[in-house]
């Protein structure tokens, strides 16, 4: 395949994925190939589908030729990665991420004894046999599962649905994050299952955490169940019931007394709080993408400030409070403007205690920013 002169250049910037208007040429099916300039030069090699908007994603400069080989040696690295990783601190992680690991479209998550898999690229499909098999070798997990739900397969023309590749997996993983243990549910469950990429955050936060605390947006309760450890008291709140079911199961399952939970719009929720005087020491702020493309920018900005301004009204002087934005459309210098507006709105000096983004076993391109979609500040509030 070939490149344009515009896509040429777009290669030269290094970002690994190049779009169909910036190709001269394009080969007949979906399938790894060499990637030529106009004059015929080999640039690389590349996960190529035609049908596909992102129709180039490079696995390799130069010459190198890349096939199954290729593929598997990008498996064994990014397992070597997390093998030499001394900060995962418990046994669900992420194995493979995607571009940043090589493998575009392909993500591995690891919950103990199991796998679960997604696929969202044509390309590599053919190949994906050859990187169970590796991965089957390495790990000897008693059961890997497919979780193809979703529209990217489908938009790639792939098959869709959950199912088991090998083995089989119950219902319910239990798995050990830090001190704490909690269900996973990886038929159903949001992503794999777990928002692994909070991982580390959550052990920071634990680390600052002190009081009465608040985990909104809490899921199954992955940052309440740690917050649990050192708070006094801690309330998940969450739409979702069925999350919270679970969050009760995995209070139980860790013997913890001191969590409660409320399903409901966080938003009014804060709202309600605000008005009833209530005051916090620990609060943790993690919604979902509000900002799903660029257009929903404005609207996501003022719904963020929203959040981090009434938990910043509800925390007492010298609280903690954490906060995510996993939006990538909500850039790093917009994320701490939103907070240094919502500071401002609720008239309250606060501290950075730290930037943080994404656990590391959800690596980052330095060529590819939306690598780096998850920003979380640690922030004291005065
Ligand atoms: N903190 C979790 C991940 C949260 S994901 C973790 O670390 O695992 C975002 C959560 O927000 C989901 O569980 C979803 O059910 C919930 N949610 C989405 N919109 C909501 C709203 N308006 N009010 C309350 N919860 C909401």
């Amino acid at each position: 395949m070939t490149l344009s002169a515009r896509g040429l250049e777009r290669f030269t910037t290094g970002h690994p994925w190049i779009y169909r208007s910036d190709v001269a040429q394009m080969p007949p099916s979906a399938g790894l190939y060499p990637v030529h300039d106009a004059r015929g030069r080999v640039l690389g090699w590349a996960a190529v589908n035609p049908q596909s908007e992102i129709t180039v994603r490079m696995l390799t400069r130069g010459m190198k030729p890349a096939g199954e080989a290729l593929l598997l040696t990008h498996l064994e690295r990014a397992i070597e990665h997390r093998r030499a990783d001394s900060s995962i601190d418990g046994n669900a992680f992420r194995i493979v991420h995607s571009d940043a690991d090589g493998l575009p479209g392909v993500t591995v998550d690891k919950y103990g004894d199991y796998l679960v898999v997604q696929q969202h690229s044509a390309a590599l499909e053919p190949h994906l046999p050859a990187l169970l098999d590796a991965l089957e070798a390495e790990f000897r997990p008693l059961g890997i599962l497919a979780r193809f739900d979703g529209k990217s397969r489908s938009l790639e023309g792939l098959e869709t649905g959950v199912f088991e590749l090998r083995g089989t997996v119950p219902d319910w993983l239990e798995v050990i994050e830090g001190n704490v243990r909690y269900l996973v549910d990886p038929w159903r469950g949001q992503k794999t299952g777990a928002f692994l990429d909070q991982r580390e955050n959550r052990a920071a936060l634990k680390a600052r955490a002190y009081g009465r605390a608040l985990d909104v947006f809490s899921y199954h309760a992955s940052f309440g169940l740690h917050l649990a450890t050192v708070c006094d008291d801690v309330e998940c709140i969450d739409a979702s019931e069925p999350a919270l079911e679970r969050g009760r199961e995995n209070a139980a399952l860790n013997g913890f007394t001191n969590l409660s939970f409320t399903a409901g719009n966080a938003f009014d929720i804060l709202r309600e709080r605000e008005r009833s005087g209530v005051k916090y020491q620990t609060i943790s702020l993690d919604p979902p993408a509000l900002a799903k493309a660029k257009r929903d920018l404005p609207a996501a900005y003022r719904a963020y400030k929203e959040l981090n301004l009434r938990a910043m009204k509800l925390l007492e002087a010298g609280g903690i409070l954490g906060t995510a934005s996993c939006s990538f459309h909500v850039s790093e210098p917009d994320f701490y403007a939103m907070l240094r507006d919502s500071a401002s709105d609720a008239g309250r000096s606060v501290r950075i205690l730290e930037r943080r983004a994404q656990s590391s076993d959800h690596p980052e391109l330095l060529a590819l920013p939306e690598s780096r979609y998850l920003k979380y500040a640690l922030l004291e509030i005065w």
